[in-house]
């Protein structure tokens, strides 16, 4: 530490440094006590059909508690925990989690299928379908019930190991969805090359679609390449009316963001859209019904 080479010298190591290596000390050391109390936890929002408006599924995503009861976001400490390898004990209790919520679920009488977010780390770990398949016999969650999020740079790690594990995930009946898509080096090859079922436009694009010609051309093509592959689409960040309308427009069927719900905390979330009382999860019984 640079205060350990003595306060007079030439300060290379600056006091706002300083503050970044504490602040991260401080993340880390919070970060292990969560994974030894099993104390991390899932926000989970909702995917919603942008026809029916019913709801199509969830994403979990992870929250760590401060010692002071407020929130780090992921952006915050999953770095971290790649960097430190304690991304691989957070995988398996986030994945552990989000199996055992969706099965109460679906014992309620409500299939939600949930995406769980998976890191590029993760897959190098040759237990990986092992651990997957494990969380879904605990808690005799069907596999059809589970989506694995994986960003580009995920499937760029070791391109024929981690096909296989997701042949392997995908054959039992696990779906593949693209996270970020279009966003960092993609590469459309990938497209052919690994067992993809979804792909989630970027929230980026969405953002500036009503704006930008462009990002509108770039939303059109994907949902156009989407299609003509068979792969299920999802929109990532709509934020208001105007961008569902857009992206119906477009022709895209399911999306997540802000303008239907922001991540839930998982009691709240299973009363908007699981509890049989719920006003959303009666319109979608109808919906059902009414096939
Ligand atoms: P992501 O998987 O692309 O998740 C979407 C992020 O966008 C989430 O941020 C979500 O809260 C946010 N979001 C959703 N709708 C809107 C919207 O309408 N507007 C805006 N501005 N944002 C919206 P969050 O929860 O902070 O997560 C950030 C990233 O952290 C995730 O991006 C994912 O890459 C990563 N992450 C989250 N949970 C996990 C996890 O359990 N494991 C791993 N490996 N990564 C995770
Ligand atoms: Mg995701
Ligand atoms: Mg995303
Ligand atoms: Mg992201």
């Amino acid at each position: 530490r640079a205060k350990s080479l003595g306060r007079d010298r030439f300060c290379y190591f600056s006091e706002e440094l300083q503050n970044v290596v504490d602040n991260r000390f401080a993340i880390e050391r919070q970060l292990k006590r969560a994974l030894d109390d099993h104390a991390l936890e899932v926000f989970y929002q909702p995917k919603h059909n942008l026809i029916t408006g019913a709801l199509a599924g969830a994403e979990g995503l992870v929250r760590l508690r401060a010692e002071d009861g407020t929130i780090i976001p992921p952006d915050n400490f999953i770095p971290l925990a790649e960097e430190t390898g304690l991304i691989h004990p957070l995988g398996e209790q986030v994945l552990d989690q989000c199996c055992a919520a969706a099965s109460r679920w679906l014992k309620q009488g409500s299939p939600v299928k949930v995406g769980v977010n998976i890191a590029a780390l993760q897959f190098s770990n040759s237990g990986f379908f092992d651990t997957v398949t494990r969380a879904l016999k605990k808690y005799d969650l069907p596999a059809e019930l589970l989506e694995l999020e994986v960003t580009e740079s995920a499937l760029m790690h070791d391109f024929d190991e981690t096909r296989n594990i997701l042949q392997k995930l995908s054959d039992i009946g696990v779906s593949i969805s693209l996270d970020d898509f279009g966003t960092g080096y993609s590469s459309l090859s990938y497209l052919r090359f690994f067992p993809l079922g979804v792909l989630k436009v970027d929230r980026s694009f969405v953002k500036d679609m009503l704006s930008d010609g462009q990002a509108r051309s770039i939303v059109d093509a994907i949902i156009h390449l989407a299609r003509s592959m068979h792969l299920e689409l999802v929109a990532e960040g709509i934020e208001t009316k105007a961008q569902l309308d857009a992206l119906r427009d477009l022709g895209c069927q399911e999306g997540q963001g802000y303008y239907y719900s922001k991540p839930l905390p998982v009691a709240e979330f299973e009363s908007r859209y699981v509890n049989m009382a719920d006003a959303t999860y009666c319109a979608r019984l109808q919906l059902v019904d009414s096939h």
